[in-house]
């Protein structure tokens, strides 16, 4: 994927203590491709390639003391620019209720997505949200938003699928100013194809509900057509925002990085799964760090701390930023890690894990979380501390202990090494960053 030939690349260039401009046209040849087999436009791919070689050709790196690692720094800065730099906030109205109205072909994820927005603006934003089913054509489309209006506890207003989307909006929005929610969203129709009857409609529900935003949901999965879709939308009905969906399946990033730049409309959201909860805000910066495989830890660190007390998530926090943290540390995690979610999900956010062998395309199950758990258990209370002293008849010990073989000590060992350099570079690298945004 997009991630694993970005960082194959970097690697290459990242401990170099001088880098020629030859260096940096190889990297640029490949960042190119690999960009392009994202399926990320090729118009885009284009001037992110420009922007990039000339601020890594240019003084500020060349003569910098770690020039490897400021060419890293100048593409990750250029993938956020080219997502929308700073995180874009969800609109609220002046006057309630915020109306939000969400559009876009079917089958996109619209009406999972309206269900997971409206849960996520109660959790997170402890707001009072009301769905409306204005989707009047599909015919069990009404039946899917009540089911999640049930799910979630939530109200949802609906007239049937005799009366236009228009009116449904209309009263719908008269209804929560009486029961006082604060937010409205509105389901819409879509269709297969972009059509003129479609987008007519469209517009006079616009008209009628005057939204503080209108979401496009977009399937990630289908590339560059997402971000032909949004084009098209955005043309018509002036999107506010993109909520790219199906993140999670297997797809190859181009939409990410296309939409934005294409359309000029911020993705605001990504859906990671078809569950109420497997909604993010999109973080470009974040998005960026994941590509270069620095990994996800402030996404991580929101996880902890939605599912693991305060005090402990900021304590893991500090360990991470300080790169100080012991196997001790890495057992207490895993025990908290259980508790997050699926563990290859959260294992995929931690800084390398994409360079751990071990855990790249493996399905992480609990067994083998007992299985490192015990082997960690075998350790001795300096061992844990300063794993560098394990040498080979104290790795047999372990392996006894623990009833697993050298090999998988071995393994384990690799894995957190490589695990602690990871977060050395990402540390030094954002302390490079904070400078420059000093003095920029
Ligand atoms: P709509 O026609 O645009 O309203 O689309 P739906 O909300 O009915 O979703 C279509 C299908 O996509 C459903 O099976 C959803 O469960 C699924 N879906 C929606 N969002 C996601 C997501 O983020 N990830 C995954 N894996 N599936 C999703
Ligand atoms: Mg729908």
């Amino acid at each position: 994927g997009l991630a694993d030939r970005l960082q194959n690349t970097i690697q290459k260039i990242r401990g170099k203590g001088k880098v020629t401009e030859a260096d940096v046209k190889e990297m640029m040849r490949e960042v190119r491709l690999a960009l392009l087999e994202a399926d990320v436009n090729f118009k885009v791919v284009k001037d992110f390639v420009k922007r990039v070689s000339e601020r890594a050709i240019g003084q500020e790196v060349m003569k910098s003391l770690t020039p490897g690692q400021q060419v890293i720094k100048v593409v990750q800065e250029e993938l956020t620019a080219l997502m929308g730099g700073e995180q874009s906030k969800i609109a609220v109205a002046k006057r309630p209720p915020t109306v939000i109205m969400m559009v876009g072909l079917q089958g996109a994820g619209k009406t999972t997505t309206t269900g997971k927005l409206a849960n996520l603006l109660r959790k997170k934003h402890n707001r009072k949200p009301m769905l409306v089913a204005a989707d009047i054509y599909r015919p069990a489309a009404i039946k899917q938003l009540e089911t999640l209006g049930k799910q979630l506890n939530m109200p949802v207003f609906s007239l049937g699928d005799q009366v236009s989307p228009v009116e449904i909006a209309k009263q719908a929005i008269e209804r929560a100013k009486e029961e006082h929610h604060d937010y409205v969203l509105i389901d819409t129709a879509g269709r297969l194809h972009i059509d003129e009857e479609l987008m007519d409609e469209l517009v006079q529900v616009k008209e009628i509900a005057k939204p503080d935003e209108i979401f496009l949901v977009v399937d990630a999965m289908t590339g560059q057509d997402a971000v032909n879709v949004a084009s098209s939308f955005n043309d018509l009905l002036g999107l506010t925002g993109v909520v790219l969906t199906k993140l999670d399946g297997d797809t190859r990033g181009g939409a990410a990085l296309s939409v934005k730049a294409v359309t000029n409309t911020p993705i605001k959201y990504v859906g990671l799964g078809e569950k109420l909860d497997a909604i993010e805000a999109f973080h470009p910066e974040r998005m960026a760090s994941r590509i270069l495989g620095m990994g996800d830890v402030l996404t991580l660190i929101e996880k902890a701390q939605s599912s693991v007390d305060e005090e402990k998530a900021k304590e893991l926090e500090q360990k991470f930023r300080s790169a100080s943290f012991t196997f001790d540390d890495f057992l207490d995690q895993l025990g908290q890690v259980r508790k997050m979610g699926p563990l290859d999900e959260i294992l995929g956010m931690l800084p390398g894990a994409n360079k751990m062998k071990g855990l790249k395309n493996v399905q992480v199950d609990d067994k083998q979380i007992s299985h490192v758990e015990a082997i960690i258990q075998s350790m001795t209370k300096d061992e844990k501390i300063h794993p560098e002293t394990i040498n080979a008849s104290r790795k047999k010990r372990i392996a006894k202990g623990s009833g697993r073989t050298v090999q998988e000590v071995n393994r384990l060992l690799k894995q957190f090494e490589d695990m602690k350099k990871m977060m050395k570079q990402m540390t030094s690298m954002s302390k490079g960053k904070k400078k420059g945004m000093k003095f920029p």
